[in-house]
């Protein structure tokens, strides 16, 4: 069997009419920044994950910088993340010109909420945790300490568009979340893309300036701005791939359902939680990420069974890119780093597949 982790120009040859009718319609419109697609796509947006507002911007780590800055983070703040985070995360806050704090992750691999007050000091303006592999962390918690310490909350939601806590989407708890619509996310689009989510009003009304030159409806600049905008063939493919976007949440739960189900007997790897193991977490599950014992060995092992599989990071937390001055020890972190390991979860993958690449696994340890 040959099942690569993730097959662009397979998910292209099934939407290959449907998505030639967009790049003709769009293109003989010559409607491509800033028109009706883009507006259709944001008021779908905002509707599915109960915000007030989405806007469309060029990716999700420019969302993120965007609502750093609307929100008035700069020099001489804190920000606190979760180091098993893409380095997207840090960036954005450092260009802001904050100091991006890193925190270790938790057993489901999301921000440990118990370590974040001893990372807190008086410099401390904000919490952004990452809603990783598509799961919300404990949002109860982070709300309560950040109520306490007087710090807003941002999310690094690039993975969860749909995913909740309690009921309610990432993106939504606090200034604002970013979504991302890199290829290989759950709504991708085809190049880059992302979004704002937010339900503050002040923090829309910069942003909506701010992708767009700071410029107004009426040409008059109020504000330093930049162009950071998402355009609007993306938009379209984005509005096509969003109408069966619960068909393609369901299918990911069932395949992650379809690995627990056969990988739970095995005590060399540790799983993320099952689907809905917990009542306070519905998780889409961007990824389907692993601790695997001899996590190398197991790649190669697949790999030469046609499995293709992916390090998440490249292996490193953040806070291991020592170039950028961290300082930090986060040995759980680090540890899970060692081991983690994604399988193909994918719109085109089959049960058989899985099953297939379940066997091999079963295989490599029981051999
Ligand atoms: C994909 C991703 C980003 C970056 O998204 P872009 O749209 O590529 O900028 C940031 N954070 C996390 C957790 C991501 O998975």
């Amino acid at each position: 069997m040959n099942i690569p982790f993730f097959d662009y120009s397979d998910l292209f040859a099934r939407h290959r009419n449907e998505l030639t009718d967009i790049f003709q319609s769009v293109s003989s419109c010559g409607a491509f920044i800033m028109q009706d697609d883009l507006v259709q796509f944001e008021n779908k947006l905002a509707k599915y994950t109960g915000v007030n507002y989405a806007l469309g911007v060029a990716n999700a780590t420019d969302a993120m910088q965007l609502l750093l800055k609307a929100g008035g983070i700069g020099i001489g703040d804190e920000v606190i993340f979760c180091s098993h985070t893409m380095v997207a995360t840090a960036s954005a806050i450092a260009f802001t010109g904050a100091t991006p704090v890193p925190v270790e992750a938790g057993s489901d691999h999301l921000i440990d909420v118990e370590k974040i007050e001893l990372a807190i000091t008086p410099n401390t303006k904000a919490i952004m945790p990452t809603q990783l592999n598509g799961r919300v962390a404990n949002m109860d918690e982070i709300l309560r300490i950040s109520d306490k310490y007087n710090l807003q909350v941002y999310e690094d939601s690039a993975q969860a568009l749909g995913a909740k806590y309690k009921g309610q989407s990432a993106g939504s708890f606090g200034m604002g979340g970013c979504i991302s619509f890199y290829p290989a996310k759950v709504l991708g689009c085809f190049g880059d893309g992302g979004a704002v989510l937010t339900n503050n009003k002040s923090i829309y009304n910069k942003i909506k300036l701010m992708r767009d030159h700071g410029r107004g409806e009426d040409g008059d600049v109020t504000i330093w701005g930049y162009n950071s905008r998402l355009d609007n063939l993306q938009a379209a493919i984005l509005n096509y791939f969003f109408d069966n976007y619960e068909g393609i949440v369901q299918r990911r739960r069932e395949i992650a359902t379809l690995y627990f189900d056969s990988l739970s007997v095995l005590d060399k790897v540790v799983l993320p939680p099952a689907v809905n193991s917990d009542p306070d977490h519905f998780d889409i599950f961007q990824n389907y990420e692993i601790e695997a014992f001899m996590r190398d060995e197991l790649k190669k092992y697949l790999a030469d069974k046609g499995v293709g599989t992916l390090i998440q990071w490249g292996g490193k937390a953040v806070h291991e890119f020592r170039d950028l001055g961290f300082t930090q020890t986060l040995s759980f972190t680090e540890k899970i780093m060692r081991s983690s390991l994604m399988l193909p979860l994918n719109m085109t993958i089959t049960d058989d597949e899985v099953e297939y690449i379940c066997n091999c696994i079963a295989d490599f340890y029981n051999d």
